[in-house]
C-alpha cells in the first residue's frame, strides 16, 4: 500500500523500514515530519493509508478530507486512540487500527523510574552533585516497602506496574471498572477510586483517556489524596486537570508530582523547543515546582517498544491490503 506517514521522527522511520523489509517490501511508506491537522492532511493525497502517533488529530474534519483523497486505513503506532473521532471514522468507512500491547514494561518500567526518581530526588541530586553541593537536605525519601499504592486502570500496563511493585514489597490497592482474576492473584486489592485515593501513598494513572476518565484527578479528586502523596501519570495528560494539580502542589495536598504526558503536550513534546519561547504558561509553573518531575511522553521509547510497534503497524496494513481488516482494528465499541 501507498502509506503517509505523519509526524515521522528518525526513530519511526527506522524501525517501520525494518519491520516492512522484514516483511518484504510491501509497502512504499512516505514520511512527513508534519503533524495531522486539518492544515496538513492534503499532503496524504495520494496514499491510501495514513500512519499516525498519539498527538496526530484524526477529528471528524481531518478524517473527512482523508476519506475524499481515498484514505481508507488510519494506522496508529500508540496504544491510545483518544485523538481519533472513531464515529466519524466508521460513517467515513475509514478503519482504524492501533497497536494494542508493544511493550507494557516499556511504560511500567518508565512510571516506576519516575516513582524512584521523584522519592529519592534523584533529579535534584544529580545537579548538587554536579555543582559540588554534597548537602543532604531536602533531598529525604521514604521506602517503597510497606508504602500503599493505588494503581488506576489495570490492563496491561497497569498490571505490569503491580508486578514490578510487589517487588519491591508494597501493598496494592486498585480501581478498575473491570476488575481481573489476574489482577486479584498479583495480590491487588480492588477498591472505589475514592477509597485508593483516600488510602494510597502514591497514585499511579493507567486507565485510557475516555469521556468518564476527562479530568479524574480533579480538585474534589484531590482533596480526597492523602496529604502529601505521589501522583503519577505516565497514561494521557487529560486524565489530570493541570489546573487543580498545580493548586495541590501549592497547598502541599501533592507533595510529589510526576508526568509523562500533558493535557495540551500536543504543541510541546515531540520537538526542540529549546531556542523558543515557551508559550503555554500553565507548563511554565509546573516547571517551577522542586517536587515536579516532567518527561516528554518517553514511557514508550525503548528498542523492545519500537520493534513491536514497527511489525505491528506493517502487519495491521498487510493484513489490511490483503483482507479489508486490519489485525487490530479499533471500533466504537470499545468507547462504550
Ligand atoms: P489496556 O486497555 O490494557 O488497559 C486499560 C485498563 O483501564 C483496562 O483494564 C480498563 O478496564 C481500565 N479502565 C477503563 N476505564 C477506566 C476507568 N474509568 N477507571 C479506571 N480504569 C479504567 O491499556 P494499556 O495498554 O494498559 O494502556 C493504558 C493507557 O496507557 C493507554 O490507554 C494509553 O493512554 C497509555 N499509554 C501511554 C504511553 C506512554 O508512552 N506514556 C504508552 C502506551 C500507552
Amino acid at each position: 500500500m501507498q502509506v503517509v506517514v505523519f509526524s515521522a521522527k528518525p526513530y519511526d522511520r527506522q524501525f517501520l523500514d525494518a519491520a516492512n523489509e522484514a516483511a518484504g517490501s510491501p509497502h512504499r511508506l512516505r514520511y512527513l515530519e508534519a503533524r495531522l491537522t486539518p492544515e496538513t492532511a492534503a499532503l496524504a493525497q495520494g496514499a491510501e493509508a495514513v500512519c499516525a502517533f498519539v498527538n496526530d488529530q484524526a477529528n471528524a474534519a481531518v478524517l473527512e478530507d482523508l476519506a475524499q483523497r481515498g484514505i481508507r486505513l488510519l494506522a496508529l503506532r500508540s496504544a491510545g486512540f483518544n485523538n481519533v473521532d472513531l464515529a466519524a471514522a466508521q460513517r467515513l468507512g475509514i478503519t482504524v487500527a492501533r497497536v494494542p500491547a508493544y511493550s507494557p514494561e516499556s511504560v511500567a518500567e518508565h512510571t516506576v523510574a519516575m516513582m524512584l526518581a521523584l522519592n529519592r530526588r534523584i533529579h535534584r541530586a544529580y545537579n548538587r552533585v554536579r555543582e559540588g553541593n554534597f548537602a543532604l537536605d531536602g533531598l529525604l525519601g521514604f521506602d517503597m516497602h510497606g508504602r500503599t499504592a493505588g494503581i488506576v486502570g489495570t490492563g496491561r500496563i497497569g498490571l505490569a506496574v503491580a508486578r514490578i511493585l510487589s517487588g519491591f514489597g508494597c501493598r496494592l490497592l486498585a480501581y478498575d471498572p473491570y476488575p481481573s482474576e489476574e489482577g486479584r492473584a498479583l495480590g491487588l486489592d480492588f477498591v472505589t477510586v475514592e477509597a485508593l485515593l483516600a488510602r494510597s501513598d502514591i497514585v499511579t494513572l493507567h486507565c485510557p483517556l475516555t469521556p468518564a476518565t476527562h479530568h479524574l484527578i480533579d480538585a474534589a479528586a484531590i482533596a480526597r489524596m492523602r496529604p502529601g502523596a505521589m501522583l503519577i501519570n505516565t497514561s494521557r495528560g487529560a486524565i489530570v486537570d493541570t489546573r487543580a494539580a498545580i493548586a495541590g502542589l501549592k497547598s502541599g495536598a501533592i507533595g510529589l508530582l510526576g508526568l509523562d504526558v500533558y493535557e495540551e503536550e500536543g504543541d510541546l513534546f515531540f520537538e526542540d523547543l529549546s531556542s523558543h519561547m515557551l508559550q503555554d504558561d500553565v507548563f511554565a509553573r509546573l516547571l517551577t515546582f522542586p517536587n515536579v518531575l516532567i518527561t516528554a511522553h518517553q514511557a514508550f521509547f525503548t528498542t523492545e517498544a519500537l520493534t513491536a510497534i514497527g511489525e505491528t503497524t506493517i502487519g495491521n496494513i498487510t493484513a489490511f491490503a490483503e483482507t479489508g481488516r486490519a489485525l487490530h482494528a479499533v471500533s466504537i465499541e470499545k468507547l462504550a
